[in-house]
């Protein structure tokens, strides 16, 4: 036994025959996995975005403000992006590598324009409804600023009174999410930026999860509550293409309404032999994979190959609502967008939860209330919609006859 049974490196390398079955029998369960893999598009896109992600996997985004090989794409691509949220003449975007570090490049951008707009507050502080991701409290931690959440309302949506009674003379930014992750929501973002607008603040749209399907779920005629540009007071939105826009990851967004704005995401050093280090963002050296994947599958799909997605996404969205209507104690929320939430009517959910773990199932939930959330995609097959729907009825019939549940199964 070595003084420590950590994995070493290999004497001899293997080969690449050795190594891709080696990878090959690390596969889990392609069917039962699916709702842990990240949002994805169908075999086509994907294959469009691996071709271009292969081809620049290699290329620095180091160099994107210097080399217009890659500095345009950038740009193209966050052009694209942005005329999807119905843009001042002025708006503009950052690409960062997903929705936490939108969000971080968000909460920066604030503290830095509020150290010149309101020089006095030394301790600034950002609301935000209890239902807004988690990263928001990590982002106020890295950057020194106080959040506090507030409730919800009996819809389950930001408590816009309550986010009004909260503030106080260090407030400098409110939230809204559009949709909020557990519930699949929309915060009412008009109100919230009124009220933003009102007292001088800072409004943040979270649009991580829906913000590049709600344009076109919206053009096909559903209804989704305003929460982009449209919405005066709405200064920065968190967007990421590596949800619902199928690009690769990691690729996201956060845009800005105007570039005035976007000022306060830079952070330019010149302090040190080499010169000004002039980054678009948190990161320094980084694959241009995702970035030319991203402008590759833009390209590709188009409106129209958008709107198809999108289509395609809502009705497998119903369908998988009809199936758990379906089976007797649970019930399908009817929600703004995604993800697909349910919750258990006769017995304890996290039975069900603990069952579909069991099978194999990879599964994240809500606790307040108890809830499964599906994040539907559009490489959701009939073989995962087919076996997971037998796979849930089989396990809400175990949960009937389930007593006592101790696992905590809806853990997040
Ligand atoms: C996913 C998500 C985030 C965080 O995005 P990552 O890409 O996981 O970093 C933030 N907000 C909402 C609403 C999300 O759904």
């Amino acid at each position: 036994m070595p003084p420590h049974n950590k994995s070493r490196l290999p004497k001899v390398g293997k080969t690449s025959r050795e190594i891709r079955e080696l990878l090959e029998s690390a596969q889990p369960d392609p069917v039962r996995t699916h709702w842990s893999k990240v949002f994805r598009g169908p075999e086509d896109v994907q294959e469009i975005g691996r071709m271009a992600y292969n081809m620049f996997m290699s290329h620095n985004g180091l160099f994107a403000m210097r080399h217009a090989y890659f500095g345009d794409v950038e740009t193209e691509l966050l052009e694209m992006c942005t005329s999807l949220f119905n843009p001042t003449p002025d708006s503009c975007a950052n690409l960062t590598s997903g929705g936490s570090e939108s969000i971080y490049s968000a909460i920066h951008a604030v503290r830095e324009w509020a150290r010149v707009k309101y020089p006095h507050i030394s301790e600034p502080e950002i609301i935000a409804p209890y239902s807004a991701h988690p990263t928001f409290s990590k982002g106020c931690h890295y950057f020194g600023l106080k959040l506090t959440r507030t409730g919800l309302g009996n819809d389950l949506r930001a408590d816009v009174a309550a986010m009004k009674d909260a503030i106080n003379e260090n407030t400098v930014c409110l939230v809204g999410s559009a949709p909020c992750w557990p519930y699949g929501l929309y915060d009412n973002i008009r109100d919230i930026a009124a009220l933003a607008k009102e007292n001088g603040l800072w409004m943040h749209t979270d649009a991580c999860v829906g913000g590049y399907l709600a344009p076109f779920v919206e053009e096909l005629g559903y209804p989704i509550p305003p929460w982009d540009f449209r919405v005066p007071g709405v200064m920065s939105i968190s967007a990421d293409l590596h949800k619902l826009g199928f690009c690769l990851k990691p690729a996201s967004t956060v845009l800005w309404r105007s570039a005035e704005l976007q000022q306060y995401h830079y952070v330019h050093p010149a302090d040190w032999p080499c010169g000004e280090y002039a980054m678009t963002g948190f990161a320094g050296s980084r694959t241009g994979g995702p970035v030319f994947a991203a402008w590759a599958i833009l390209q590709y799909l188009g409106r129209e190959g958008y709107l198809q997605l999108a289509q395609k996404l809502m009705e497998t969205k119903q369908s998988f609502i009809d199936g758990i209507n379906a089976i007797g104690g649970l019930r399908a929320w009817e929600n703004d967008l995604l993800p697909l939430v349910f919750e258990a009517t006769a017995f304890d959910l996290q039975a069900v939860a603990a069952e579909l773990n069991r099978k194999g199932w990879i599964l994240v939930g809500c606790k307040e209330p108890p809830l499964i959330s599906l994040p539907i995609d559009a490489a959701v097959t009939d073989e995962v919609r087919d076996t997971f729907l037998a796979d849930l009825a089989a396990a809400a019939e175990s949960a009937r006859a389930t007593e006592s549940v101790e696992e905590d199964s809806l853990a997040y």
